[in-house]
């Protein structure tokens, strides 16, 4: 048995209708493959439509699900760390201007120290679980920082560095 999609005008046969008894010969008028192209495109509209609804929905989902969602994440890093590394170095081969924005994104963090660039530096230079590192050893270790670049720069009598990264 075959059937034409009502949308695309296809004659295709009748596995590639999805059956349903409200219609009259018992399937859909759309073929399969129309009707996954409907639902996605009514997905994506729904979504630009509700977007702040969409959105506030996620962050709860977020804030509700943080453990598990951090936990995901860690999997997978952990399963794809050889993949994630070569899209790192791929990524930061491929184009100049990925270079200096990587670039950028590395002078930024070493002057604003951000809580996850230290937690970074806390986790790889002692070895110690992302998990067990506490807001105060992020404190400390900040601070840590601060004072290293400070005693650096007095011990090479440089106080004008400071003053020009301000
Ligand atoms: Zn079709």
């Amino acid at each position: 048995m075959k059937k034409t999609c009502k949308k695309c005008n296809k004659l295709k046969l009748i596995d590639e209708f999805v059956e349903n008894k409200r219609c009259v010969d018992g399937y859909e008028h759309r073929c399969k493959e129309c009707r996954t192209e409907y639902r996605k495109r009514y997905k994506r509209q729904y979504r630009e439509k509700n977007k702040n609804d969409v959105l506030a929905k996620d962050k709860i989902y977020r804030q509700k699900n943080k453990e598990k969602i951090t936990e995901q994440a860690r999997k997978y890093r952990a399963i794809n760390k050889e993949k994630m590394k070569e899209y790192a170095r791929k990524y930061y081969s491929e184009s100049p201007r990925n270079r200096e924005k990587i670039n950028l994104c590395h002078k930024r963090n070493r002057v604003k120290l951000p809580d996850y660039y230290i937690k970074e530096l806390i986790a790889r230079s002692y070895g110690i679980n992302f998990k067990s590192i506490t807001p105060k050893m992020i404190e400390i270790k900040r601070e840590l920082i601060t004072f290293h670049r400070l005693t650096k720069e007095l011990r090479n009598g440089t106080n004008s560095a400071r003053n020009q990264r301000t």
